[in-house]
């Protein structure tokens, strides 16, 4: 297969992106369980939590806490995301060395979820940038694949909220599809426009896997150029304006399927899986192949699929 890179870079956003999307409140300390197996399986960055209104997050209410008290390993950034310039200065003061600002490519996801238009986000993150914290700020982009008020953002749409991010000297964006619903095809025809228009950026995808299309996605990245990735451990996470969706792509899955296909990780699959099934017992459920299938390669080596 063509264009596809000897090694991805996978960041884990199990612990923001899953645990803030639970009902139940998840104890403070099997999050830091949680988070310090993580920190043993060989990623680089952690987006581990999030500084948000705990009114409106709960299982976010704990950020402080989090950062003071989990296991912080040499080589590993602890990142965290944050809506607004408020959650930026909590982040901070807290020691967090790098933040996602997150914005939505459309009004409409943008009011739901942020009470504010996304070109007000933007005014947030300038005046984010304008504290000269050193805390670096990175982007991202939620619903650019698919929006469920709006439908598929229009390119220019997508283009024209880059462009102002950038402009402002971001050097980090991660597109999100937040519901789930790119396709291949879109998926390399939105990535290869964006990295042909700005090849000194690092764009980072965020694919929720919501119609099972999250793999087929990522190769399509791939080959457009992208070779950064979020990933969810055990699966985790969802969509709130999509009852029953499913979360991220599981980060074992992905890790197992890129290195059969000759593509470094850098994650140990043996751990990472130990992290997904010890995730899925205290969330109570799990998105996850590898958990329901077993690793692969097992069942010719005589093995059986490993139960959550
Ligand atoms: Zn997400």
């Amino acid at each position: 297969m063509k264009n596809l890179p000897k090694q991805v870079f996978i960041q884990e956003v199990g612990p923001r992106d899953g645990f803030q999307m639970e009902k139940q409140i998840i104890p403070t300390e099997d999050k830091i369980t949680v988070i310090d197996m993580l920190s043993e399986c060989g990623f680089k960055e952690i987006q581990f939590t999030a500084f948000v209104n705990p009114k409106a997050v709960p299982n976010m209410a704990d950020a402080t806490e989090l950062c003071a008290k989990i296991k912080r390993k040499p080589g590993v950034n602890y990142v965290a995301l944050i809506p607004n310039k408020r959650g930026y200065e909590r982040a901070n003061e807290v020691g967090i060395k790098k933040v996602e600002l997150t914005l939505s490519a459309t009004d409409s996801h943008n009011i739901s979820n942020l009470n504010c238009t996304s070109l007000q986000s933007i005014t947030q993150l300038e005046e984010c940038l304008a504290l000269g914290l050193d805390t670096e700020i990175s982007v991202g982009l939620a619903v650019v694949f698919g929006c469920p008020f709006e439908g598929r953002p229009p390119f220019e749409r997508i283009k024209m909220l880059v462009d102002k991010t950038i402009g402002l000297g971001i050097k980090e964006l991660t597109l999100a599809d937040t519901s789930g619903v790119g396709d291949p095809v879109q998926v390399y025809d939105i990535c290869s426009r964006l990295k042909d228009a700005y090849p000194q950026i690092h764009f980072n995808l965020h694919l929720h896997n919501t119609h099972g299309t999250s793999i087929a996605n990522i190769v399509a990245a791939m080959q457009a150029g992208i070779f950064r990735f979020d990933s969810s451990v055990s699966g985790l996470g969802g969509c709130p304006f999509a009852p029953g969706a499913s979360g991220n792509v599981a980060t074992e899955d992905l890790v197992q399927i890129l290195s059969f296909m000759g593509i470094e990780t850098g994650i140990d699959i043996d751990k990472i899986i130990s992290v997904a099934q010890h995730t899925a017992k205290i969330v109570g459920h799990s998105d996850s192949a590898t958990l329901r299938a077993g690793k692969m390669g097992s069942l010719a080596e005589g093995g059986s699929a490993i139960q959550p």
